[in-house]
């Protein structure tokens, strides 16, 4: 039972081989991170250029750590979506190829759903019914998840995601790209002296976040001698109160045994230790996933792929990139 799983949504050209039970036989990941820090962010063409250039390699290159051949797979898992339409049809296209060649049967997978899986990477860790908050480059919300894999999306971001506003609060401070690490590594070292508006208080479940980056823009034009390191600590206290506020109302509202915490933004230190006090305080568990797993990888859509093998939602991959947590 081998899945040989494929993320090319974005920048990172993932592949890893998974077994069903989460367990992770082998991953790669080929980043393009020096090629798009050159460029401040992600240039689309030549992402999918980048993919061309490293998917193949990047399969061989697990298929031999893993010191196994293709006729031991069972199928192949690929991201459809959501992501760059033309990072995703270079995925889908070399999983097909792959597929066919191979005689392996091919499961087009929602990038959500992998996040979501995320937490039962290397051990199992999510017990149902669960909140899931996801905070990524793309997204941020909160949904309310079923052990059948029914997604009930409660709340979501009406404007930015979190991820895009610690990459842009990082542009403004000079950081370079990917912003969030840098971001959170600054933020340790500062005091957070600056009073940012705490947004979408009257939203319920929703969130927003540019408010949040542009007062961070205005003050930076208005104090510019401002300690940098106090503007992020100030910026990323106002981000995870209002994440952690409203996860603590989902909590409320809909029962559940753990908050799993998954997306680019749960490999960000404070926030594990924030999510780790509410859920303290709330009497649920929390579930995250390992830090080499938060960031796209393979490994999140092979696990995701074994659910759509176990329901038999075997289609020719398209990609798509409108697809939302609740899709399949
Ligand atoms: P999506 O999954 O929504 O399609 P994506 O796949 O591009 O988006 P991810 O790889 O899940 O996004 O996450 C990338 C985001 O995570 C970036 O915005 C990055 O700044 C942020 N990020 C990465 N590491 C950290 C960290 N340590 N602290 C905060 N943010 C981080
Ligand atoms: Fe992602």
């Amino acid at each position: 039972d081998l899945m040989l799983g494929i993320e090319t949504s974005c920048d990172d050209t993932g592949v890893a081989i998974v077994r069903p039970d989460g367990s992770v036989v082998a991953s790669a990941v080929a980043s393009q991170v020096e090629l798009h820090d050159r460029y401040g962010g992600v240039y689309p063409e030549m992402a999918s250029r980048a993919h061309v250039d490293a998917i193949l390699p990047t399969v061989r290159k697990v298929l031999d750590d893993a010191g196994l051949r293709p006729d031991d797979l069972t199928a192949i898992g690929v991201t459809r979506g959501p992501g760059l339409i033309g990072s995703l049809v270079v995925g889908t296209n070399s999983a097909v190829g792959l597929g066919d060649g191979w005689g392996l049967p091919v499961y087009g997978v929602n990038h959500l759903r992998g996040h979501l899986r995320s937490a039962d990477l290397d051990e199992r860790r999510v017990t149902y019914p669960a909140m899931l908050l996801l905070v990524s480059g793309g997204h941020t919300l909160l949904a309310h998840v079923q052990e059948s894999g029914d997604v009930t999306l409660v709340g979501s971001t009406r404007d930015d995601s979190v991820g895009e506003a610690y990459d842009k609060v990082a542009r403004m401070l000079g950081l370079g790209y990917p912003g969030g690490p840098a971001i959170d590594r600054l933020a340790r070292t500062g005091t957070p002296d600056v009073d940012l508006p705490r947004p979408a208080r009257d939203l319920a479940l929703d969130f927003s976040f540019s408010g949040l980056k542009s007062a961070v823009s205005r003050f930076l034009a208005a104090n510019p001698e401002h300690p940098p390191e106090n503007v992020a600590a100030s910026f990323v206290e106002a981000c995870l109160d209002v994440l952690l506020a409203k996860c603590r109302t989902a909590l409320a509202q809909y029962p559940s045994e753990c908050l799993v915490v998954v997306g680019g933004v749960a490999a960000s230190p404070q926030l594990r230790e924030r999510a780790a006090t509410l859920c303290d305080e709330s009497g649920v568990a929390l579930c995250l996933p390992p830090l080499r797993w938060s960031t796209d990888n393979g490994a999140m859509i092979g696990l995701a792929a074994w659910d759509y093998h176990a329901r038999g939602l075997r289609e020719r991959p398209r990609p798509d990139t409108s697809l939302t947590i609740a899709d399949w």
